[in-house]
């Protein structure tokens, strides 16, 4: 398998060239030349397997310059039912006869982003071993990510972790989760701006390529390829766990962001997984349910970013999007980079002609949730079922239980344990989600953080005097 970029200007590259790269050097995005698919039969075969028995057979799929033995070790270390609360990995928690939460959120730092980056952890320091190689990790994070990212490179030789995270726009559990870390190789940069703010520092940094290839920069935030390949394992996992039979269908219903989560769900459906409809849910950033409610995208500059309380879905430039628009122009790189261009010159880009085909070809479906939407829900779910579900996973909720079907189960992705946003569930139920034993102390802990003005330079800066190369 080799990796092209969306823009057209890669040579193909394996898996473990891309892997330590952020955007590709055209600008655009990795992706697969081609998406395997897999048989009826095969997957059948696949019913049995553990968690990680099934990461290996979907990542190697997508990964052939490590070897399966290998693979194997990897997978092992990253989906050890020891690290993940719960007794089962990946449980679905049925809410009614027709609704399930994927539980997704029992990894060290109570989201889904640990089921990708624990993988990317193991799979980056086994890369950086056999080159004998030093990496600069840099990201921008709105919460979850950085702090999954921290919790899976903390301590590993030969990587730095650089995140930069927007001030006062996560909630103490997060801040507490992130900046309590105390490894020397973990560096965290709180921006004076919102997130994409600090994600466009990040994108002019990696775009200064005589900086990134000086000072060994690498990335992890949601474009990295290995982690969407990782998502793709648990829409597999989640089918097989629903269904008895190969040609049953359900429906994924996803609290979108920057639209990494979702498009490995796509990514599974182009790979042949029986998925009827992707549901996209967003708050009240709502630029991708425009898009494919009208058929016309228009991003927001950060002035038109709201703070809400999903926090990690206040985006309006999905980062991932590129990659799903690339497939929806039929995998032809001049179009897409057209059409890039068009919203450089423009501000914005109109398949309102073509809404029929997101929505049956593609199986996209999307709607909004309200903080009221959110309070509401968390308030039904509690009542109806004792289950506590959080702000994000609420959105996904609110906005699945708008386009059930008859006889299709619709499988909601919870993206994190309410624990991490106890403040919006207390304004709920009216107390505070139970925190898991092992962290009650978290806010305790002393915080180790860097602030700084939303500027590149001053990053750059700081970069070149904490960097290894
Ligand atoms: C990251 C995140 C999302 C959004 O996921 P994307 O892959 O960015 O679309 C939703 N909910 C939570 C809790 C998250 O951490």
């Amino acid at each position: 398998m080799k990796y092209v970029s969306t823009r057209g200007g890669m040579s193909p590259q394996p898996f473990s060239e891309i892997l330590l790269e952020g955007l590709a050097p055209d600008g655009g995005l990795a992706v697969p030349e081609s998406y395997p698919s897999v048989d009826a039969a095969t997957l059948e075969q696949w019913r049995s397997l553990s968690y990680d028995e099934l990461a290996v057979e979907v990542l190697s799929l997508y990964i052939s310059d490590v070897s399966r033995a290998d693979l194997n070790r990897l997978t092992k270390a990253a989906y050890d039912p020891a690290l993940y609360v719960g007794e089962t990995m990946v449980p679905l928690k049925p809410l009614n006869k027709q609704l399930s939460l994927v539980g997704l959120s029992q990894g060290p730092t109570l989201a889904f982003k640990d089921m990708a980056m624990q993988f990317l952890g193991q799979v980056f320091e086994f890369v950086l071993t056999q080159r004998n190689a030093t990496i600069n990790i840099l990201g921008a994070t709105s919460g979850d990510t950085g702090s999954a990212a921290e919790y899976a490179l903390k301590g590993k030789k030969g990587v730095n972790v650089f995140m930069l995270s927007p001030q006062g726009r996560m909630s103490a559990f997060q801040r507490a989760q992130m900046y309590s870390l105390q490894d020397q190789n973990i560096h965290n940069l709180t921006i004076k701006g919102v997130f994409d703010d600090c994600q466009d520092i990040v994108k002019q940094i990696a775009g200064d390529l005589g900086f990134k290839s000086q000072w060994r920069l690498g990335a992890v935030n949601s474009i990295n390829w290995a982690r969407i390949a990782a998502q793709v394992v648990y829409y597999f996992w989640a089918w097989l766990r629903a269904t008895n039979e190969s040609s049953q269908q359900v429906s994924f219903a996803v609290p979108s962001g920057n639209f990494g989560n979702i498009l490995a769900g796509h990514i599974a459906r182009q790979m042949g997984l029986p998925i009827r409809k992707l549901v996209l849910a967003t708050n009240e950033n709502n630029v991708l349910e425009e898009f494919f409610r009208t058929g016309i995208y228009r991003p927001r500059g950060s002035e038109h970013t709201y703070a809400t309380s999903s926090p990690s879905m206040d985006i309006s430039k999905a980062s991932n999007f590129e990659r799903f628009i690339y497939d929806f122009l039929g995998r032809d790189p001049q179009a897409l980079s057209a059409v890039w261009k068009q919203l450089a010159d423009t501000g914005q880009f109109d398949f309102s002609d073509r809404l029929d085909e997101l929505h049956d070809t593609y199986g996209f479906v999307a709607g909004v949730s309200t903080h009221a939407d959110r309070l509401s829900t968390i308030r039904k779910v509690w009542a109806d079922t004792g289950v506590l579900i959080d702000p994000h996973t609420a959105d996904g909720v609110k906005v699945a239980n708008e386009h059930l079907e008859p006889g299709i189960p619709m499988l909601v992705l919870e993206t994190a344990l309410p624990a991490k946003f106890s403040e919006t569930i207390e304004e709920a139920i009216g107390e505070p989600a139970p925190v898991p034993d092992h962290l009650t102390h978290l806010a305790d802990l002393p915080q180790r953080v860097i602030e700084m003005d939303a500027e590149a330079e001053l990053v750059m800066n700081y970069i070149k005097s904490h960097a290894s190369i």
